[in-house]
């Protein structure tokens, strides 16, 4: 299987130069130029597989470069029981909201409490072996621009991995407490950490300025590095979240919630649209899914563009309880345009520089009625997602985060709105305990709030009686080893001189 380019389509790489890479020279995004196809037969078949299974049938058949040896090495090393807590890393809880049955897909159980660990322990893996197969004897440097989670879950995955350095660029003002110190804390002799003067978008359009910028790509070329990225234009990322859809649609099958060949509709708290994509490509081989369903927060611009073909970024930027969300540049959604448009770089390039030059752009007639009849798109502010919050742990005992309480408000708009009660699987997030200030107002109101972040994490366990996870409360005690802060356009040097190449 090879890779082209969305904004060019003479741009055809394998599938360990597109994972080594990370993006496009031209600045569009690797997609395969085909996608397997399951039927009926091939879904029957994973049923019995289990989670690794899975991964190593969709694995195979996306990166056909690797051989099964190291297909099987990579998966065995990433979901361990060690690191998931179970031999199922992404177990479904089986809940009910307003009276609906809710299948929430728990994705957090990873090192860091964030679905990115999904994807982010096995990256590293793929990479090693990519940069072995088309860049010999180059060190990579991972530059991530993060809104909390994946700078924490890329530090986590790639710490003291042989020939690769990790430098992660966050908003200083836009991630939670908990995640700033998950971030701040980390060991490993090849990380760095640093925050930017600027909001998520800033530091992603900076990352990836950095990317495409010839002299600085060519002084990493001259010390014997090369730059790649861990974020979700990475395809390495995007295709571990495709089998846990697949995977959890067997699990629904074999808890006999659902038929072999039943639809389900999915609810993805989006931000960077990579999560849902991922949900798309696996329907697109052949998964049911009847509606995808895209759920925003106050930064709504998915959930107008779905509505109306028209993404306009010219707007208020929110800070708001579910940081990970706080994205008007949605840089995935770019895939899904050049998909719909039938795979038309052009078009898709001319989309893109529109947003680039004037934060907008319009579909045509047929992506947008492609796209309407696809996907839901819905919102919920920061007061909505505590009511949520609250009653879903009054109703079922069960708290959520506040990106997962986001998707269940939208997803009871949605069956409010339509009546449609096909069975339904919502991607879990986050833990809780990563957002505890907002979950504990929540639950109980802003009276009596202790002042430190792991006094509030107490407060909410002895309230709700739910477990910490280990990788947050073994945090409590730990320095903090980065505290450096950069302006936008100190970036680039930043970069430099933190490799020892300025
Ligand atoms: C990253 C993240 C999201 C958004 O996922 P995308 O793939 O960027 O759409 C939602 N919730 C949490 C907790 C996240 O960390």
């Amino acid at each position: 299987m090879l890779y082209n380019s969305t904004e060019n389509k003479n741009e055809v790489v394998s599938a360990s130069q597109a994972i080594a890479q990370g993006i496009s020279k031209d600045g569009g995004l690797f997609v395969p130029q085909e996608l397997p196809k399951y039927d009926i037969d091939t879904l029957k078949e994973l049923l019995s597989l289990g989670y690794k299974g899975i991964a190593k049938k969709v694995f195979s058949d996306f990166l056909t470069d690797f051989t099964a040896e190291e297909i099987d090495e990579c998966v065995e090393k990433a979901y361990t029981v060690e690191k998931f807590g179970g031999e199922n890393p992404a177990p479904i809880a089986y809940k009910k909201f307003n009276g609906n049955d809710v299948n929430i897909l728990e994705l957090w159980h990873g090192p860091t409490c964030a679905f990115k660990d999904m994807a982010l322990q096995i990256l590293p893996h793929l990479l090693t072996k990519s940069l072995k197969k088309t860049n010999d004897g180059k060190d990579a440097v991972i530059l991530v621009a993060t809104s909390g989670d994946t700078g924490k879950a890329a530090l986590e995955g790639f710490k003291d991995v042989d020939h690769t350095k990790i430098l992660v660029f966050y908003p200083v003002d836009g991630v939670s407490p908990m995640q700033k110190h998950q971030m701040n804390t980390q060991e490993g002799a090849n990380v760095n950490v640093c925050a930017i003067e600027g909001n998520f978008d800033d530091a992603q359009t900076g990352v990836k300025k950095i990317f495409t910028t010839a002299e600085i790509n060519e002084v990493l070329h001259n010390n014997n590095m090369m730059f790649s990225s861990a974020n979700s234009i990475n395809w390495g990322r995007l295709l571990p979240q495709i089998v846990y859809y697949i995977a959890s649609y067997c699990e629904l099958v074999n808890d006999g919630k659902i038929k072999l060949g039943d639809k389900i509709n999915v609810v993805v708290p989006t931000g960077n649209f990579g999560n849902i994509l991922a949900s798309y490509y696996a329907c697109c081989m052949g998964l049911p899914i009847n509606k995808f369903i895209c759920a925003s927060n106050s930064n709504n611009v998915l959930t107008d563009f779905i509505n109306s073909g028209v993404y306009d970024k010219n707007r208020q930027f929110y800070t708001t309880i579910s940081p990970s969300m706080d994205i008007l540049v949605s840089s995935n959604l770019e895939r899904l345009l050049y998909k719909l448009s039938g795979d038309n770089d052009a078009v898709t390039a001319e989309w893109m520089t529109a947003l680039k030059t004037s934060g907008k752009y319009t579909v045509s007639e047929e992506v947008k009625n492609a796209v309407t009849s696809a996907f839901y798109g819905g919102c919920c502010d920061d007061e909505e997602t505590k009511k949520v919050i609250a009653k879903f742990f009054k109703e079922e005992g069960y708290l959520c985060d506040t990106h997962t309480a986001v998707a269940v408000s939208v997803y009871d708009k949605y069956v409010q709105e339509t009546g449609d009660k096909t069975p339904v699987v919502i991607a879990s997030t986050a833990s809780p305990y990563k957002f505890s200030r907002a979950v504990l107002t929540a639950v109980n109101g802003e009276d009596n709030l202790p002042e430190t972040e792991f006094e509030m994490v107490d407060m909410l366990n002895k309230l709700t009686g739910v477990e910490i996870p280990a990788p947050l409360a073994s945090l409590k005690d730990k320095k903090a080893r980065f505290s450096d802060v950069v302006k936008v356009n100190e970036m680039p040097d930043y970069v430099l001189s933190s490799l020892g190449v300025k």
